[in-house]
């Protein structure tokens, strides 16, 4: 396959930090610096609270706003819950689905992510949907089988046209927050076997056209030696997102060639 058809996508996942004036600071400092950058597509993904007051400030801006979590139902008495309308109302074009913590804490399964995703792309959002194998499952040579199960869980029931609006993150779980980040070559093996997947699932089109970002302590001193193999299409950032000079140096460091 020829290299690096896709547009890299570089999306920080902010979790339970910022509240909304450091919201605001944090915004307004990546939209001083990155305000020419055109060979990333830049996603921010602040908590609900910050949302609306981070939508407003990004609005016509080359950052995009992505949500951590959605609820698959459209409206109903789900307290606590938010759903796609609503995050497309509040100006979300992404929402990240799956995320580890979200599977190990709050009992997210194969099954809801996949009823997320589902409403999401029913609602134009697009999905960020983590896979992922821990420590033991690595260590016990399971990482394939568990990427395997996530992502037939993942796409049940989703069609090739709809798949392709899909954008996957592999995160080993044993590097998310751990300063342990995976080689460029241990990434590139997980998503050459993810694009495997793809395409025996949806053709090489669709395969091809899916963006899979590599995410687990991705740092500004990281990102080249990863952006740069073959199926690695950006990076989903934890930590290194909180901070504008190392989110801003990530996405600078994430131009090819
Ligand atoms: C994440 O939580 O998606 C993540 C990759 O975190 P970190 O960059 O902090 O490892």
């Amino acid at each position: 396959m020829s290299t690096h058809k896709r547009k890299p996508i570089i999306a920080g996942n902010w979790k339970m930090y910022k509240n909304i004036t450091e919201a605001i600071k944090l915004t307004n400092g990546l939209k001083r610096q990155l305000y020419d950058i055109d060979y990333t597509d830049i996603v921010i993904c602040p908590p609900f609270t910050a949302i609306s007051e981070v939508a407003e400030l990004i609005y016509e801006t080359n950052i995009q706003l992505g949500a951590q979590n959605l609820h698959w139902e459209k409206e109903g008495a789900f307290t606590g819950e938010i759903s796609a309308p609503m995050l497309k109302d509040a100006g979300c074009k992404y929402v990240i689905i799956g995320h580890s913590e979200r599977r190990q804490f709050f009992g997210e399964t194969n099954e809801t992510v996949n009823k997320k995703i589902i409403a999401a792309l029913n609602n134009n959002l697009a999905p960020i949907v983590c896979v992922g194998e821990n420590l033991e499952q690595r260590e016990k040579g399971m990482t394939f089988e568990v990427i395997k199960g996530h992502l037939q869980g993942a796409f049940n029931n989703i069609g090739a046209e709809s798949a392709r609006e899909i954008i996957i993150a592999y995160e080993p779980v044993w590097a998310i927050g751990t300063g342990k980040v995976a080689t460029g070559e241990q990434a590139q093996e997980a998503h050459q076997y993810i694009r495997g997947w793809l395409r025996d699932s949806f053709g090489s089109d669709v395969s091809d056209a899916i963006r899979i970002q590599y995410g687990g302590s991705v740092k500004p001193d990281n990102i080249s030696s990863l952006i740069t193999e073959d199926d690695i299409d950006g990076a989903l950032v934890g930590g290194a997102s909180l901070k504008l000079d190392t989110f801003a140096a990530i996405i600078l460091n994430s131009k090819r060639g």
